[in-house]
């Protein structure tokens, strides 16, 4: 499916369309070594810390810095096995933008680095890719909204927001974009 519109993601399919997208660019702009064929992904809807994670096979013998002899893993046919790029549905959702794509570039230097030396770490390797790439060297996590603004007639996410601000404050001022709605604070400290 073609990528949609960061503004317009939606399903989960979308939000996969839009980042696999995004880091095709990357690979492009930033020259990121990475087979796009050998990695799947999938949207967790769990409840996790972590924003975003890549899973992959536990390969014997295999380091960060050594490249990993696939000819030895029956049935590789000399390639990377595939890994999964999981990303994380909410983290999607409480991050802005740059956040995002921040996270799919830290995601990024893990495949490559698992699909050349068989596995990834936050080494030094990893800082020196961070550093070119423009990202943080720890996973990023994110943290549960403080509050979360639904609208009163279907019940829809409207907003989350992790401190008190005017959308929360003044919330009985504002109307929901999908039904013209007052706002329900489904979530915060009140
Ligand atoms: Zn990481
Ligand atoms: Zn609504």
């Amino acid at each position: 499916m073609a990528p949609p519109e960061y503004d317009a993601v939606d399903t989960n399919e979308e939000l996969i369309a839009w980042s696999r997208e995004y880091c095709r660019t990357v690979r492009r702009e930033r020259g990121v070594d990475v087979r796009f064929d050998l990695v799947e992904w999938a949207v967790s809807t769990r409840a996790k810390r972590r924003a975003a994670a890549v899973e992959r096979p536990t390969l014997p013998d295999a380091k960060v810095g050594d490249p990993y002899d696939w000819d030895s893993v029956p049935g590789a046919d000399g390639r990377p096995l595939p890994c999964t790029v999981s990303l994380t549905r909410a983290a999607f959702e409480s991050f802005d933008r740059s956040e995002w794509e921040a996270t799919l570039r830290h995601e990024l230097i893990h495949v490559e680095q698992y699909q050349r030396d068989g596995t990834t770490g936050h080494g030094p390797a990893f800082r020196r890719r961070a550093a070119a790439l423009d990202t943080d060297v720890h996973c990023p996590a994110f943290a549960d909204p403080k509050y979360v603004l639904t609208c009163r007639d279907c019940g829809g996410l409207v907003a989350r927001r992790y401190r008190d601000c005017k959308l929360v404050r003044e919330r009985e001022r504002y109307r929901s974009d999908c039904c013209g709605a007052g706002l329900a604070l489904a979530r915060g400290p009140e």
